[in-house]
């Protein structure tokens, strides 16, 4: 059967709209298949996810009615590339002891979005890419989780395989676990061959080579000889090698040589691009007011917002509707209590009083210079808005007599939102650091 005759037939089984938002997009790939299995592309994952679990049974009763098979269905992502021969020799490599992390080949230097929070870390992870072993050895990449260190450090993978340089990409954890299966294998020549040929060796989370002391003895080990014949190394973290407890000495310093990188919390706009970036990857359409509910309200964890975008998806096509304000509010509602659960008025006191250089004391106070009047009504506005504390909590909080001047005060900020850009925009990244806890 071909994608046409496949097309035409499912056409008539399921509706318009599913057959042009989804089905329409199956690409049928013949050579790939046989009775078994019927191997199909889309373009994106969502959609491959969509079809798979919604319609595989309508697929297979096309294949019964014509050619009496009953195959599985698989749908594959389009333009997922072919790997050289390099690669595959290469995952071999790194492969043949035990488990070893394919990289993913959508974290590239293309997909990831440069923004002041990631700046140094981007360029220093293309310097490296570029001249492997030359400038920063090691490098050193850090910061919290879910902002993109093991994107970069996988970015440099797949650059260097581009360049045919032979690579390896281990977590600390599967480091350790082949290093110990070759030890009880008496292979310990065989893992050392392995990792001491490689051109880079990118290490994930080495954090948690904390109180593992034979394992960072071996690691030292490798660390000197690669880095004696100026192959390149690259380590992520969540800390600063200092921090990380039950970490040998020499290890430290070997650590610390290099150059140390921070990546930092995503400021909103960083975090708007990231989110209109994903989206486009996958195919989402999501309006600007949209794309900025989802940025000033949920943490700065890259890894939670794509979490909700693919949320957002699968309730779209399961509701058979487009993507609209209300559903997005419905769907991020739970992760906003919770966010809500954790913010105190005292955080907001702190962060306004810092960001507007004003004493938390004369928030407090009756004071009416212009400043301090601006900056409470900013604080009563992202009290009501970030807490589930009510008009008489905040009034009492703040030491005013009467919760109607805090009621007064959010029209106000409200009036303001729709007239003063810059007022919005100041509270939106005030929003941003509290939501965040960016202080
Ligand atoms: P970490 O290793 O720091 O915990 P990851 O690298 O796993 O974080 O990132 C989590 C997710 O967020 C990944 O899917 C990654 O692609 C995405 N991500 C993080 N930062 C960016 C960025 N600047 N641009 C695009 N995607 C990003
Ligand atoms: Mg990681």
């Amino acid at each position: 059967m071909t994608t046409k005759e496949i097309l035409s037939q499912l056409q008539e089984e399921v509706s318009k709209n599913d057959y042009e938002r989804y089905l329409k997009q199956l690409v049928y790939k013949k050579s790939s298949s046989s009775d078994d299995i019927a191997v199909f592309e889309v373009t994106n994952k969502f959609i491959a996810n969509y079809i798979k679990t919604k319609f595989s049974p309508i697929i297979q009763e096309v294949f019964e009615k014509n050619k009496n098979t009953k195959p599985s269905i698989e749908i594959k992502i389009a333009g997922e590339r072919r790997r050289t021969t390099k690669e595959i020799l290469n995952q071999k490599i790194s492969n043949d002891t035990s488990e070893s992390t394919i990289l993913n080949q959508s974290y590239t230097f293309e997909s990831f979005v440069v923004g002041n929070s990631n700046k140094m870390a981007y360029t220093a992870s293309k310097a490296v890419a570029e001249k492997p072993g030359v400038q920063y050895n090691p490098l050193f990449l850090y910061g919290g989780t879910g902002l993109g260190k093991t994107h970069l450090l996988q970015a440099i993978g797949n650059d260097a395989i581009e360049k045919d340089r032979n690579v390896i990409y281990v977590t600390v954890e599967q480091f350790m676990n082949d290093f110990l299966f070759s030890m009880k294998n008496k292979n310990l020549e065989h893992f050392k061959s392995k990792y001491r040929q490689c051109d880079l060796l990118l290490i994930d989370d080495v954090q948690f080579l904390s109180g593992k002391e034979t394992t960072q003895e071996e690691f030292f080990h490798t660390f000197n000889e690669l880095h004696n014949a100026n192959k390149q190394i690259v380590l992520t973290s969540d800390k600063l090698p200092s921090q990380i407890a039950g970490l040998e000495e020499r290890l430290k310093s070997r650590f610390d040589h290099g150059l140390k990188s921070h990546i930092q919390l995503p400021e909103l706009e960083t975090k708007i691009a990231i989110i209109e970036k994903k989206s486009e990857l996958n195919g989402i359409h999501l309006n600007k007011d949209i794309v900025q509910y989802i940025a000033t309200n949920l943490g700065n964890s890259i890894r939670e917002i794509e979490g909700v975008l693919i949320q957002i998806n699968a309730n779209a096509n399961l509701i058979g509707g487009d993507i609209n304000i209300e559903l997005v509010k419905r769907v991020l509602k739970d992760q906003i209590k919770e966010t809500k659960e954790n913010i105190k008025l005292i955080d907001i006191i702190n962060v306004v009083s810092n960001e507007l250089n004003i004493k938390p004391s004369d928030l407090k106070s009756s004071k009416r210079t212009k400043n301090v009047v601006d900056a409470r009504r900013t604080v009563i506005y992202l009290a009501r808005e970030l807490t589930h504390n009510s008009m008489p909590d905040i009034a009492k909080f703040l030491g005013m007599k009467d919760h109607s001047s805090v009621s007064k005060n959010i029209s106000k900020a409200n009036e303001l939102i729709e007239t003063d850009e810059n007022f919005r925009l100041k509270l939106e990244n005030l929003k941003n650091k509290i939501i965040n806890k960016d202080y």
